[in-house]
């Protein structure tokens, strides 16, 4: 730790805990919250820092901070989720994971309060229904898995993530394609493309970009998750929505995060521009966007989600709380697997014979 003293101190942008300089991440991090801060070290020792969004967030004054009500916090030591809920409950297991070795961190300073949530609109009846119906309409998982494995570690989720605005101004130039038909020897008709410069301009205003703040749900089902409906159905915090329910707590990593909005923004201005090039078709479009007015919210979305172990492996089945959109992973049969190659050897087998 000597070498941890040597430098300034660092309070964490997420929680204002302090955070501790990591020479193998090359940043901060705050053993709190684990927030990963972007800063370098200068040769003499003090920090340099590299993002906007840090600044922004160190300045949310405490009286934005909390949950407005008691609960306790425990972190995974196994997935690292960390998870909040009401102050009588008692965790036994861990709801991303299964683990049972969760850590109190009630000590823990106070993160950023969500500005808003999305309420549960569907119930865990409809979702146990739901469950099963996807699972047996995947060919390839195992059928030996047992309806109580199944349903019994169904847990309804608050997860946290970062909702991104801004404004874009965006030129754009491209080379737009223009079909047209001509007829060759043979009297066949044959399209033809010519190519013309094309140039434009767009002005993008961008509402609610989503960034996943959740380290207990597997990154691939959070993306196949979305799209929830933040635009028109957000309400504002309230202790009284997360009763009942368990929250899982931000952890961010403010270079990815600002990285991954940023390039979503990318890819949403890039096909606004495709829609605006004339013609039939087009290549090689370039986009110069320039970003103004970035602002941030962390909000609560509700996810119901299903864990179970099968050997040594976690998977993890996710319900999108509001619109029902399921997304899952699961162990594969391996005995399917192999009757079905066996039998498409038999059948390649057959058909070269037939072919000889
Ligand atoms: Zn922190
Ligand atoms: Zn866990």
């Amino acid at each position: 730790m000597s070498e941890v003293t040597a430098i300034s101190k660092f309070a964490c942008p997420g929680c204002g805990g302090e955070a501790v300089w990591t020479p193998a991440k090359k940043a901060l991090v705050c053993p709190y919250c684990g927030t990963v801060s972007p800063a370098e070290l200068k040769a003499d020792g003090s920090l340099i820092e590299e993002s906007d969004l840090a600044t922004a967030l160190r300045s949310i004054p405490e009286d934005q901070r909390g949950w407005a009500a008691k609960r306790k916090t425990v972190r995974c030591q196994s997935c690292q989720a960390i998870s909040v809920f009401d102050e009588k409950r008692v965790a036994q297991r861990c709801d991303f994971c299964g683990s049972s070795s969760l850590l109190s961190v009630d000590d823990i300073q106070a993160p950023i309060r969500p500005g808003s949530l999305l309420p549960f609109k569907i119930a865990d009846t409809h979702v146990r229904e739901e469950i099963r119906k996807w699972y047996g309409s995947h060919f390839w998982a195992r059928s030996n898995l047992n309806d109580k494995a199944m349903t019994d570690t169904l847990h309804g989720l608050y997860l946290p993530y970062w909702t991104f605005d801004a404004h874009a101004e965006c030129p754009w130039e491209a080379e737009a394609g223009h079909h047209y038909y001509t007829r060759d020897s043979q009297g066949r008709q044959q399209r033809q493309t010519r190519w013309e410069y094309a140039s434009g301009h767009v002005s993008q205003d961008f509402d609610d970009v989503l960034v996943p703040a959740s380290k207990g749900v597997h990154p691939a089902l959070l993306s196949a998750l979305e799209p929830f409906p933040t635009v028109d159905s957000l309400v504002p915090y309230d202790a009284g929505y997360l009763s009942g329910w368990v929250v899982e707590q931000y952890q961010i990593d403010l270079i990815q995060s600002a990285q991954a909005s940023r390039s979503r923004m990318d890819d949403l201005l890039r096909s606004t521009c495709a829609q605006q090039i004339p013609g039939d078709t087009y290549r090689n479009l370039q986009i110069s966007p320039e970003y103004s007015a970035q602002t941030f919210k962390h909000v609560l979305l509700p996810v119901w989600l299903l864990t179970y172990t099968y050997g040594t492996k976690t998977y993890q089945v996710a319900v999108n709380g509001v619109t029902g959109k399921i997304t899952g992973e699961y162990p594969l049969s391996w005995v399917k697997i192999t009757i079905a190659v066996v039998l498409g050897l038999i059948l390649l087998f057959i058909m070269m014979q037939m072919g000889n």
